[in-house]
C-alpha cells in the first residue's frame, strides 16, 4: 500500500495506474533499505570513499568582510562529478541493486544529473540510459561526450521543447514498460512519491553535516541558510537540517531569469500557481489553461517549470521564504565568489551567493551567521559565462 506522500496539500501520487505497482515496489524497498545496516554502511562507504564526503563548512572570510556578516559556504562543489547530485545517484543507484534491478534510467536537463547517473551505473555495474532533450544535446556536447565515457547511453528526445521536462516525460513512458528490469532514477526532489521524499533522504547528509558543523566552529545555529532552487534538492538537503530549528530561516533561491515579471523566468514559486506536473501537485508556470510554459534561466540547473511538493509546502506554511534573482544578478554572484574567494560556483550556486549579499543589505545582519549552500563548481559553465562577458576562450 503507498502511504499518501503528502506535505500538506502538495505531493501525491498524480500518475497513470501502470506506474503504480513499481512506485510501491520503490516505496517498499525505500523502506527496507533505507534504515538497514548493510546498506546504510556500503552507501556510507561509497559517499566517502566515491564521492568524497563529508564535505567542508568553509569560512568565507573575505566575502564575510565584505557582507558584514559570517558567510559560511557548504561545500557540495567539491565532491565527485562537481555537485551535491551525486548523493542521490548513489543512494538510488544502490537502492536499485537492492532491489536486483539491472538497468538505469534517467532524464537530463544540461547533463549533470546524466553524468552523476552513469558515473555511478559504471561504479555499481549497472548499465544506464539517459532520456536528454535534442536542443540540450546540441547546447551541452561535452556533458554527453562525459556520460558517454562513463557508458551512459544518451537517448535524445525530439519531442515538446525538446529540453528537460519533455526528457521526463519520455523516461516515464520508458518505465511503464520496462518497470520489471528497470530503475528510474530521478534527479530531485520532484515526481511522484516516493521520489520527493527519497531524494531529500539521500540528499539529508548535506544538512546533517552542516548542522554538526557549524555547532562544532560557532557553538551555536547559524541565523539563515541560503540555497539555490530549481526542483529543490541541494536546498531540501540542506534545509532539513534545520527546519525544525524555528530561529533559523530558511531562503529558497529562483532562477529569476530575465526576471520574475517578464516571460523569460524559471522562477515557479515566486511566479507560479498551483497545478500537476510530472506526478506532484505543486507550484507550477502554467498558462490559464494548464499548458505548462516553458521556463528560463541562465543556469540549466534552475531552468524548469515545476518545483519539489515540499518546497510548495514549506512557502504556504512561511517556514521557508523563496526569492528570485536575475540571470544579471547571479552572474554577479559568480564573478564575486570567484574573484574574492578563489572558488568559481555553478551558475545555479551563484543565485545562492547572489541572494547573500542581497540579504546581508536588507537584513540587520551584522554579526550574524549565514551558510550559504554551494551546490555544484563552476567548470561546467566556463564557455557560457565567458561569452555573457565578452570573453573569448
Ligand atoms: C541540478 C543542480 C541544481 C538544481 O537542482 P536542485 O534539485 O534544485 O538542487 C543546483 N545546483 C547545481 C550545481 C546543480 O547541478
Amino acid at each position: 500500500m503507498i502511504t499518501n506522500g503528502k506535505f500538506g496539500k502538495y505531493g501525491g501520487t498524480f500518475v497513470p495506474e501502470l506506474i503504480i505497482p513499481a512506485l510501491e515496489e520503490l516505496e517498499e524497498a525505500f523502506l527496507r533499505y533505507k534504515d538497514d545496516e548493510k546498506f546504510k554502511e556500503e552507501l556510507e562507504f561509497y559517499l566517502k570513499e566515491f564521492a568524497g564526503r563529508p564535505t567542508s563548512l568553509y569560512l568565507a572570510k573575505n566575502l564575510s568582510k565584505k557582507f558584514g556578516c559570517k558567510i559560511y559556504l557548504k561545500r557540495e562543489d567539491m565532491l565527485h562529478t562537481g555537485a551535491h547530485k551525486i548523493n542521490n545517484t548513489l543512494g538510488q543507484g544502490l537502492l536499485a541493486k537492492y532491489m536486483g534491478k539491472k538497468r538505469l534510467i534517467a532524464e537530463t536537463g544540461a547533463g549533470q544529473h546524466g553524468i552523476a547517473t552513469a558515473v555511478v551505473g559504471a561504479m555499481l555495474s549497472i548499465p544506464s540510459e539517459i532520456y536528454m532533450g535534442s536542443e540540450d544535446i546540441e547546447r551541452q556536447k561535452l556533458n554527453v561526450f562525459r556520460m558517454e565515457l562513463s557508458g551512459g547511453n544518451v537517448i535524445p528526445v525530439e519531442s515538446g521543447s525538446k529540453t528537460l521536462k519533455d526528457a521526463i516525460n519520455e523516461a516515464f513512458r520508458d518505465w511503464i514498460t520496462n518497470i520489471e528490469t528497470t530503475h528510474y532514477l530521478i534527479g530531485s526532489t520532484m515526481g511522484p512519491h516516493p521520489y520527493p521524499t527519497m531524494v531529500k533522504h539521500f540528499q539529508s547528509v548535506i544538512g546533517k553535516e552542516a548542522r554538526r558543523q557549524i555547532l562544532e566552529k560557532e557553538e551555536k545555529l547559524p541565523d539563515a541558510v541560503i540555497a539555490c532552487v530549481g526542483g529543490g534538492s541541494n536546498a531540501m538537503g540542506i534545509f532539513s537540517g534545520f527546519v525544525d530549528d524555528e530561529n533559523v530561516s530558511l531562503i529558497g533561491v529562483e532562477g529569476g531569469g530575465d526576471g520574475v515579471e517578464t516571460k523569460r523566468t524559471g522562477a515557479t514559486l515566486c511566479k507560479g500557481t498551483e497545478g500537476v506536473l510530472h506526478g506532484s501537485l505543486s507550484f507550477v508556470l502554467q498558462n490559464n489553461d494548464g499548458q505548462i510554459s516553458e521556463a528560463h534561466s541562465v543556469s540549466a540547473g534552475l531552468d524548469y517549470p515545476g518545483v519539489g511538493p515540499e518546497h510548495a509546502h514549506l512557502k504556504v506554511t512561511g517556514r521557508a521564504d523563496y526569492v528570485a534573482v536575475t540571470n544579471e544578478e547571479a552572474l554577479r554572484g559568480f564573478e564575486l565568489l570567484s574573484r574574492y574567494e578563489g572558488i568559481i560556483p555553478a551558475l545555479e550556486s551563484s543565485h545562492a551567493v547572489a541572494y547573500a549579499e542581497k540579504y546581508a543589505k536588507i537584513e540587520e545582519t551584522k554579526g550574524k551567521t549565514i551558510i550559504i549552500n554551494l551546490s555544484g563548481r563552476g567548470d561546467k559553465d566556463m564557455f557560457l559565462v565567458a561569452k555573457e562577458m565578452g570573453v573569448e576562450i
